[in-house]
């Protein structure tokens, strides 16, 4: 449910990125005939059984893959660790490059891919891990194997790793009033509008986008706040790409907040974000 509400808050397609969603639906034939231009982000779901050529795309006439076909929308794959290890790492190429490249014999086509990558896996494979009303049966062994099915390059390029717990049935009915979709949305295009402005010059648009020495130029800390990264850096082992990936996940909680600068609790945030990579996650 969570996975497909993303959308909701996600900020309106422009119409070129309208046109681009449009064009890879008709090229890939699943445009409906009375559809001349999409307007909403597409959201794709592939099987954990589906093939790589499926996936990346290609074929005799290479068309493109369920990556492409999620293009300024979400790719979600559920259960995570059921997809072969092949088709994961296959996934590492494009979500670093927002394109894919299919080299046939004789021609060679490059389709865009830019996603938002979304999955969800279960704590261990019994899924009662960390349960408060049924027990877990998984061996340390069992829950480690498991978990080590997700490689860190590929952990190491989700931004937010986000725990949920068993929603009790009470808590779903209960009247507390939260935040709606359409107020979320708001904030989002506020930040996306900070950021368009900030980023006038760079030839860039979003957090995500920004470069090592972009990172070093808009993601600028305060003593105490490097003092408090150094430290969460020491305790959990983070890499080196976690180290931007945390800066650009606090920049983008400060935007959010409307505030210039990014401070300690931005980067605390970004921080519990990242708790599936810390070396010591599997103990
Ligand atoms: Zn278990």
């Amino acid at each position: 449910m969570l996975s497909e509400r993303l959308l909701t808050i996600l900020p309106e397609l422009t119409f070129n990125e309208a046109l681009e969603i449009t064009k890879l639906q008709s090229v890939a034939g699943i445009l409906p005939d009375d559809v001349s231009l999409v307007t909403k982000r597409p959201f794709r779901s592939p099987h954990h059984k589906a093939s790589i050529i499926s996936l990346l795309g290609g074929g005799q006439n290479p068309k493109p893959g369920e990556i492409s076909l999620a293009h300024y929308g979400v790719l979600f794959l559920d259960e995570l660790p059921e997809f072969s290890r092949s088709a994961l790492e296959s996934l590492r190429g494009p979500l670093e490059d927002a394109q894919i490249t299919i080299s046939r014999t004789n021609s060679t086509v490059t389709y865009p891919c830019n996603f938002i990558f979304m999955a969800s896996m279960n704590p261990c494979p019994c899924g009662h891990l960390n349960d408060k009303k049924k027990a877990c049966v998984c061996t340390p062994t069992q829950i480690s194997n498991y978990k080590n099915k997700i490689s860190g390059p590929i952990l190491d390029r989700i931004d937010l790793h986000v725990e949920v717990e068993r929603v009790d049935y009470k808590k779903l009915q209960s009247d507390e009033h939260l935040e709606s979709s359409e107020q979320i949305r708001e904030r989002v295009n506020r930040a996306r509008k900070i950021q368009l402005e900030r980023y006038e010059s760079e030839g860039i648009i979003s957090n995500s986008e920004l470069s090592s020495v972009q990172i070093e130029k808009y993601c600028k800390l305060n003593d105490e706040t490097k003092i408090f990264l150094e430290n969460a850096f020491n305790v959990y082992g983070y890499s080196a790409r976690t180290y931007s990936r945390i800066l650009k996940i606090a920049r983008t909680i400060a935007d959010l907040e409307e505030k210039e600068n990014i401070e300690l609790q931005h980067v605390a945030e970004a921080i519990q974000y990242r708790t599936l990579d810390r070396s010591n996650a599997n103990e």
